[in-house]
Formats: structure tokens, sequence, C-alpha cells
């Protein structure tokens, strides 16, 4: 029997369509990596080439707008992840994109030399659940960063690397949401000094990836006082 490729639509569409994820919109975040590394756990780097000075990507995280109460567990969650354990991260199908990825989303961390397990742990946690291949999941990443230059940004608007100077994190947020139209949600951490500094910039992103979207929910300020360090790297 030849079965007509309409039929075949008919029959798989339903499928196709059950395993889309249900979110509302993606976080495109960015750490610095001075207050990566200045921090008592330290950092290392791949290849033990320091990267340049410059935000690095973390992730593009499919985010709901309000938390909802999950299934069977009746746990409440506020974002979907880890969506399918049988698309596993495959080096082969971005390796177009190796250089690139090298250059802006590097890995910081000591327990690897090369930034394979972070892009395999961020495919299976965020982008199995981003409703992208991985190759469409990746390069949207990449394109968004580079369509917003966040070190640029806030150099433009006086905001430079310092080991004196502190600023208030409500003009980080502006500068940053005056260059996109969206303002980012900031999240801090602390140093080995135990000073709050500016630790990662969550941008609110439309569910194709590529443009700003003003954020659903209120922009977080995850840990941060009014006064914050942007340290060098
Ligand atoms: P990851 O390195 O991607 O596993 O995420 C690091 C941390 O970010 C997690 O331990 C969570 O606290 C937080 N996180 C992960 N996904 C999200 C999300 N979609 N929205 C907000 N925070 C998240």
């Amino acid at each position: 029997m030849r079965l007509h490729y309409c039929s075949l639509t008919v029959v798989l569409l339903p499928f196709l369509l059950a395993s889309a994820t249900d979110f509302d919109f993606f976080y495109h975040v960015q750490k610095w990596p001075g207050s990566f590394c200045d921090t008592t756990g330290g950092c290392c780097f791949p290849g033990n080439v320091k990267p340049a000075a410059d935000f690095g990507i973390h992730g593009l995280w499919p985010n709901y707008a309000a938390c909802r109460p999950a299934g069977e567990t009746n746990r409440t969650r506020c974002w979907p992840d880890f969506c399918n354990a049988t698309n596993t991260f495959a080096p082969s199908l971005i390796s177009d994109l190796k250089s690139d990825m090298d250059r802006n989303w590097g890995t910081l961390s000591c327990r690897s030399n090369d930034s394979t397990a972070f892009w395999s742990h961020e495919w299976s946690r965020h982008g199995t659940c981003s409703n992208m291949d991985q190759h469409a999941y990746f390069l949207a990443a990449l394109r968004y960063k580079a369509r917003f230059n966040l070190t640029r940004i806030l150099l433009d608007s006086g905001i430079v690397p310092s080991e004196e100077r502190t600023y208030c994190v409500g003009s980080i947020r502006d500068a940053i949401g005056e260059a996109t139209g969206s303002a980012p949600g900031i999240e801090c951490n602390r140093n080995a000094r135990n000073e709050t500094q500016l630790y990662q910039v969550y941008q609110c992103v439309d569910l194709a990836g590529t443009g700003p979207i003003p954020c659903p929910a209120v922009p977080m300020q995850g840990r941060c006082t009014d006064q914050v360090k942007f340290p060098a790297f």
C-alpha cells in the first residue's frame, strides 16, 4: 500500500504537536566572567587560555510567565526542563558553530577542561524544551548575544569593570533596558571578600529566540544590593 504524503501528515501531526513544549518566553542568560572567577570557588579556562573580558552565555532558558502546578506530583514549576531524555547533545550537529561557541559560550568550571559538558547540560535541561533542534537552539542564543553586546552597552553608559568603583544596580538595568527595549533581570553574587557584584543578566526573549520582549514577570534582582561591583577580568 502506498501512503500518500498528505495522509502521513494527518497521521503524524497530532504526535508532532503533542511533543511541543508549552512555555511563555525565553531568558537569555549571560554571566560576567570576572564575577564567576573572583568567588571562593575560583574558575578554570578551557585549554588554559583566558577568554576575552566579555559576558559569556550561560543559556537560553524556556520559562513560564507565572509558576504552574506540575501534573501528578502537584509541585509548582516555574519553567520546563529536561523535556526529552532521548534527544542527547551531538557535537557533530553544531560543528560549524564550534569556534563561535568557544568564544561566546565557554565553561569557566574547573570540573572539565572543555565546554562540551556545559553545552550538553544546557541542551538536555533547557534546549530540549525549546521547540528547536540543536543547531537552531545554539545559533539563536549566539545570534542574540551578538545582536546586543552587553559589554559594549555598559561601556557606552560609563559602566566599566573596576576594582574600586561600585555602580547602582538600577543604572545597569536602565542602560541595558534602553539599548534593547526591555529591562533585564539582574543577578548578583559575592566575591571572596563578600562584596556584592554583578553576576548574570537575564534578558526576556520571544519564543523564536530572536527579539527582546517586555519581561512577563517582574524582572528579578537576585541577591543584589543597591550598589554593586563590576569587577575587572
Ligand atoms: P543551569 O546551569 O542551566 O542548570 O541553571 C543554573 C541555575 O539557574 C539553576 O540551578 C536554577 O537555579 C536556575 N535556573 C535554571 N533554569 C531556570 C529558568 N528557566 N529560569 C530561572 N532560573 C533558572
